[in-house]
């Protein structure tokens, strides 16, 4: 048996609802760069770890478009940084995004902090284009406005686990969205 079963999660987004929002993304995302990118110019799309990544796995499969992968690790802001929303950069991306065409690629929008970072932070870099797709936007938590060009459900404010998404490391592997029913 699937350990998850014993575990306090309740379902929020099962598989097929999954796949089905992530196809849509990757739809509406390779209609709008068809006449954009090539081969030899993917569309590069930054996951940021590790909450995108099963997310992003399934979304570059998704697409009918050519793509390269890279990845960014930043830190959670603590409780001193929250107002001005300054988040720090463990890992950055291997390749320039100079001139080429990104999309950010998250797991869940929250507050917005982060995204606003990673959004401004990355556009001073010279990207040609750079847009942002969430899998998750909770819209009612926000704290500053991001704006969020691709998205897969809005979703209420509660602590969502599986699907890439964890609660202190795990959950990370469960193949569906829940929420989590007992806090430790
Ligand atoms: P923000 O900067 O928008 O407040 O937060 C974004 C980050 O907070 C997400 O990338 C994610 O790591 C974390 N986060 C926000 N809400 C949730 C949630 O419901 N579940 C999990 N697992 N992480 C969340």
């Amino acid at each position: 048996m699937q350990y998850w079963k014993e575990e306090p999660i309740r379902l929020l987004i099962d598989e097929d609802e999954l796949r089905q929002m992530v196809e849509n993304l990757g739809s509406e995302i390779s209609r709008d760069y068809r006449n954009k990118v090539s081969v030899e110019s993917p569309l590069l799309l930054v996951g940021i770890l590790k909450g995108a990544v099963v997310f992003m796995a399934d979304l570059a499969r998704s697409m009918a478009v050519p793509t390269a992968l890279d990845f960014m690790a930043v830190s959670s802001y603590g409780a001193s940084t929250t107002s001005s929303g300054i988040v720090r950069i463990l890992h950055d991306l291997d390749t320039s995004i100079e001139g080429r065409h990104v999309i950010i690629v998250e797991d869940i929008v929250d507050t917005g902090l982060t995204l606003r970072y990673l959004r401004d932070h990355l556009a001073s870099r010279g990207p040609r284009s750079l847009k942002v797709c969430v899998l998750l936007d909770k819209a009612e938590r926000r704290e500053v406005p991001v704006c969020v060009d691709y998205c897969g459900r809005q979703i209420p404010d509660e602590f969502v686990v599986g699907y890439g998404l964890d609660y202190a490391e795990r959950y990370r592997d469960l193949p569906y969205l829940g929420v989590v029913t007992e806090m430790e």
